[in-house]
């Protein structure tokens, strides 16, 4: 009996210890695939910083909040590996309800020197703009506002002239179009060399007279669309001295935005520097990406070509929308294809010879 219950404890023992071995087994193994299940989850949706400090060098803000976005835009350089955001603003008309310009933010992006920055116009100068190509009136007395304007925002510390447009289909702001050689263009080339501060401008481009692409919509858009390159060079060449961003390459919604053309005006124009803007959501016809995420050939080789030419301009709005796909994270996942020299220059040395003082220098105490 003292063996049998020995026995029949053992077996007791051994059963219930097996059980609950078995019980902790499964449990842990569940564990573990519930921590995998954790770990993996969000890191699907973890954001990849840069490899190597970048400056975003063309982003938007929510207007009616600007406190809360300038609260977004310092928390996500962490984030992103940034060393800085400059905030642009959007190209828009006088008829346009909500207009703006960077007075709305200025307080609180002075706030944060080195990390923050803004340029100014696209609510006012190019307002001004479209408001002379419709009226036809680009007097002197025109002329003269628009650089009291144009000298007032430098004044008030901004660092270029952004956004301004030739060619934008609607979206947040109208459809706007002008001819890139227009008096008050050629003028603001002028006041930018003068001042030693870059334009960024939006102007999807157009080598020749064309009908609107047929998926998108006119009205609003124009359904003819005017020739710009030829002006657009003429833009260039009028003030060699002019810094000009062309935005958004990556956003190319004619179908002309092309290797080609830009490796033509790059070699063409040495004041031509151009942003690379790729946008999940809204991939544009000449996309530097390929299906697989991989930079396509033709566009790595544009990018190690001319390596101090570009900047990174992801377009991305602060607060991040929560239901969209962030834009800065895919122009980054582009940048770190990039071999380490030409990061470099992309990422932050371009900005900083581009923009001059304003970011080179807090880009320089960044590194230091
Ligand atoms: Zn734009
Ligand atoms: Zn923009």
């Amino acid at each position: 009996m003292k063996r049998l219950p020995g026995n029949f404890a053992a077996i007791l023992l051994i059963a219930t210890f097996g059980f609950a071995a078995l019980i902790l087994a499964a449990h842990s193994s569940f564990a573990r695939q519930s921590a995998a299940n954790a770990v993996k989850t969000p890191s699907a949706n973890e954001p990849v910083p840069a490899l190597t400090p970048f400056v975003e060098e063309h982003a938007h803000f929510d207007e009616k909040n600007p406190a809360g976005a300038v609260r977004s835009a310092l928390a996500a350089l962490g984030r992103e590996n940034a060393a800085m955001i400059i905030f642009q603003i959007s190209p828009d008309t006088f008829d346009h309800p909500g207009r703006y310009d960077s007075e709305i933010i200025l307080a609180e992006v002075k706030k944060h020197p080195g990390k923050l920055a803004i340029t100014g116009g696209g609510g006012s100068l190019n307002a001004m703009i479209m408001k002379s190509v419709a009226t036809g009136d680009a007097s002197l007395k025109v002329q003269k506002e628009f650089k009291a304007r144009a000298e007032e925002l430098l004044r008030e510390g901004v660092i270029g002239f952004g956004e301004m447009t030739a060619e934008h289909f609607d979206g947040f702001t109208p459809y706007q179009s002008a001819p890139p050689d227009h008096p008050l263009y050629l003028l603001l080339s002028d006041l930018a060399a003068l001042h030693n501060v870059p334009i960024d401008i939006h102007m999807e481009a157009v080598p020749r007279e064309m009908p609107l692409p047929p998926d998108l919509k006119s009205p609003p858009n124009a359904a003819r669309l005017h020739a710009n390159i030829v002006a657009f060079e003429r833009l260039l060449s009028h003030n060699p001295r002019a810094r000009i961003i062309w935005a958004h390459l990556g956003s190319d919604f004619t179908g002309f935005r092309t290797v080609e053309l830009d490796r033509r005006l790059l070699i063409a124009h040495p004041n031509l520097f151009m942003e690379i803007k790729t946008d999940p959501q809204a991939p544009g016809r000449n996309y530097p990406l390929g299906s697989d995420g991989k930079i396509k050939p033709e566009w790595l080789k544009l990018f190690t070509d001319f390596p101090d030419r570009f900047v990174l301009g992801s377009d991305q709005h602060y607060p991040e929308p929560a239901d969209a796909d962030k834009r800065w994270q895919e122009t980054i996942l582009l940048f770190n294809q990039l071999p380490a020299s030409v990061r470099k220059k992309i990422g932050t040395e371009n900005v900083a010879s581009i923009y001059g003082n304003a970011v080179a220098s807090s880009l320089h105490a960044a590194k230091n």
